[in-house]
């Protein structure tokens, strides 16, 4: 069972941003901005090294690329947003399906580098 394969399945309710045939994006239900958008492949991945092994993995991260250009452009980002990926354990990743955190709408200062 994974939470995300569950939500792009519909089988748990989220709101959708943006969806075509490689990814489903939905608001995070714990918001860390006031745009703030889970970009998930919808095939399941559990990290970004797992995606970038797979044979199919430029096309799912392709997608990913397009996906978070189409939301920047939709939620009026055009001075700038942040996407974060967590990578495992140390990485605090908690949701065990590759995602993309695409985060804006403020002046985002909480930088680490
Ligand atoms: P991460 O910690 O990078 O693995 O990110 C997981 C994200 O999934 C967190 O920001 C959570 O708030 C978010 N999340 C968990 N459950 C749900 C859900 N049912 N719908 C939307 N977002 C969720
Ligand atoms: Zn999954």
């Amino acid at each position: 069972m994974c939470l995300f394969c569950d939500i792009i399945e519909g089988k748990i309710p989220s709101t959708k941003v943006y969806e075509d045939d490689k990814v489903f994006c939905f608001n995070d239900i714990n918001p860390a901005a006031p745009v703030h958008v889970l970009v998930v492949p919808k095939k399941h991945f559990d990290d970004i090294r797992d995606i970038a092994s797979a044979d199919d993995g430029q096309e799912y991260l392709g997608a990913v690329a397009k996906a978070i250009n189409v939301i920047a452009e939709d939620k009026g980002l055009g001075s700038g947003f942040r996407v974060i990926n967590n990578c495992g354990e140390d990485g605090g990743q908690t949701v065990m399906h590759v995602h993309f955190h695409v985060l804006g709408g403020v002046k985002l200062n909480e930088k680490i580098l």
